[in-house]
């Protein structure tokens, strides 16, 4: 039985209170508000499928007062000298910090994320504050372009107010990590959080605004995709959308914005190899592949979906996989040794159930899992699993399962590992284990993705590139990456004498 540390509850248990009391609220010109329409909705513990939380169901009409008040405050947002936001923001990073526990236990019960990841939640939601805060200072720098007969100059303004669209599966984490350039580059933001874990978004913008964040310049509205978040990328007051989610959702916001001309980012699905060569440090390689593929819950975009593992070696390193699999503690996610939670939703948990049907369709040998696990509260749990024998066609290879679930498959050579690798339609990360230096070259080089980690898993340097190729995403988030995303570039020529000026009808 798994244990939770008595006063970790009941603090959880006080955190959601207040959410009981008041239900999850929009936030619109710094002020806490319930849907236009007065409607609302449930959220469910992944835990216990018991109620959770009411939210506000917003719509077009809350979007649109968002969209006005992000619109109000812009201008003044965008013009105010970047010391001074540079502060507000560390200010932000400061008052996330002071509620890392309040933030870590009230992600855990929302998203059924572990403890062990989610205590350092706020952490990592501060550090984007703190480096984009430092950001500001350049965020306008431009180039010096000097022609023969004009010195041109560029400098990068704001878009102006910004939709931001986030999914559930580590939304604090990413809602600081889209918001925070956003709002260093000088735009205002509408945020739509996901409608399966809205609360720790409700948490931040009220942290932003008691941290001196003028009122308007950022606002939540939470609801249903198809209705508040469809408002979202449609309204003409909203310059751009940053999306994080779903590849088809991905297809459908591009749409939706067509005919308002909507700059757009996208961080998208992926289905992300590790390739493991038989000359690699293999233990590191092991730990890494299980890393990867079962930390949060593995409903992660970077996670090792799919392990391709030299044929020399493919029985052993499986093996070792499956025998760890099998071992790993699955349990409550406040309890401080769980390493996997219960999945988000039960539609979520069945999607990823009916995979293990599918791989037996498909022929495929379950080395470990393969079931639903029955964890405490009785909620969404899976079995860590692991297919082995897969081939790269097969659908548990090819599609995006968005849980606990790895897929083995072997190789012959480089050749063939990177044939493997690139067979799919998301191109997001990959991680490669060699000890060969040209090899490492040659195969990171080949693989059609954004990011390639070379013995080594996912961490993450925030000035580096982060984004995908193929159906995985546009854009590149981090460091400058961001800041072509939410700025204008603008050129400014002067001229420098007397250029000659074409003539036109002066005979
Ligand atoms: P999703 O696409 O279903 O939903 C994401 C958000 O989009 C939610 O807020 C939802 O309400 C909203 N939405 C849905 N339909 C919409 C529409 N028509 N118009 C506007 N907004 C709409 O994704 P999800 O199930 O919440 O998240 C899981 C997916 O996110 C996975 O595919 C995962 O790989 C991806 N993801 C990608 C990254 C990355 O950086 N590439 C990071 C995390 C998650």
């Amino acid at each position: 039985m798994n244990v939770i540390a008595p006063d970790l509850a009941a603090n959880a248990r006080k955190y959601l209170e207040r959410y009981n009391e008041s239900g999850v609220l929009n936030q619109i010109d710094g002020e806490a508000v319930p849907a236009v329409s007065g409607e609302w909705f449930e959220t469910m513990s992944p835990v216990d499928l018991a109620p959770l939380a009411r939210v506000a169901k917003g719509g077009a009409d809350d979007v649109s007062r968002a969209a006005k008040a992000a619109k109000k405050a812009f201008p003044a947002w965008a013009a105010m000298p970047p010391k001074k936001r540079q502060k507000l923001l560390h200010e932000i990073a400061d008052a996330i910090e002071a509620r890392a526990p309040e933030i870590a236990a009230l992600e855990c019960l929302d998203t059924g994320q572990a403890m062990r990841f989610m205590s350092k939640a706020a952490l990592r939601g501060a550090e984007n504050f703190r480096f984009f805060a430092d950001r500001c200072l350049e965020a306008a720098d431009g180039l010096a372009l000097p022609s023969p007969d004009h010195y041109n100059v560029t400098s990068r303004v704001p878009i102006g107010p910004v939709g931001i669209i986030t999914p559930w599966n580590t939304p604090f984490m990413l809602s600081t990590w889209k918001i925070a350039p956003a709002l260093a580059a000088g735009c205002t933001v509408v945020h739509k959080p996901a409608e399966l874990s809205p609360i720790t978004a409700r948490l931040l913008v009220e942290i932003a605004e008691e941290a001196g964040l003028p009122t308007g310049v950022w606002n939540t509205v939470n609801g249903f995709g198809e209705d508040a978040g469809k408002a979202l990328t449609e309204c003409p007051d909203i310059k751009a959308i940053a999306f994080v989610g779903e590849s088809a959702t991905g297809s459908a916001i591009m749409a939706q914005g067509a005919s308002t001309l909507k700059r757009v980012h996208f961080e998208l699905g992926g289905k992300n190899a590790v390739v493991v060569f038989a000359d690699a440090d293999l233990d590191r390689a092991l730990e890494a592949t299980i890393f990867m593929i079962y930390s949060l819950n593995g409903e992660r975009c970077t996670s090792s979906s799919r392990v391709l593992v030299e044929e020399s070696i493919y029985e052993e390193f499986t093996a070792k996989i499956a025998e760890r699999a099998k071992k790993l503690k699955v349990g409550h996610p406040l309890d401080p040794e769980t390493e996997v939670g219960p999945l988000i939703h039960p539609n979520h948990a069945s999607k990823v159930l009916s995979y293990f049907d599918v791989a037996r369709q498909e022929g495929v040998t379950i080395a470990a899992g393969g079931s639903a696990f029955d964890g405490p509260g009785g909620g969404c749990y899976v079995a860590p699993t692991l297919f082995v024998d897969a081939k790269s066609e097969m659908r548990v290879s090819q599609e995006e399962i968005f849980g606990p679930v790895l897929t083995a498959i072997p190789f012959r050579d480089e050749a063939e590992a990177i044939e493997i690798a690139n067979s799919v339609e998301y191109g997001l990360a990959g991680y490669l284990w060699t000890n060969d230096i040209s090899r490492a070259f040659r195969v990171s080089n080949a693989m059609d993705v954004g990011m390639v980690w070379v013995n080594s898993e996912n961490v993450r340097h925030l000035p580096t590139p982060f984004g995908g190729m193929k159906a995985s995403g546009i854009g590149r988030d981090g460091g400058d990456y961001s800041f072509d995303f939410y700025m204008e570039t603008k050129n400014i020529a002067y001229a420098t004498g007397s250029h000659k000026i074409p003539k036109l009808g002066g005979n």
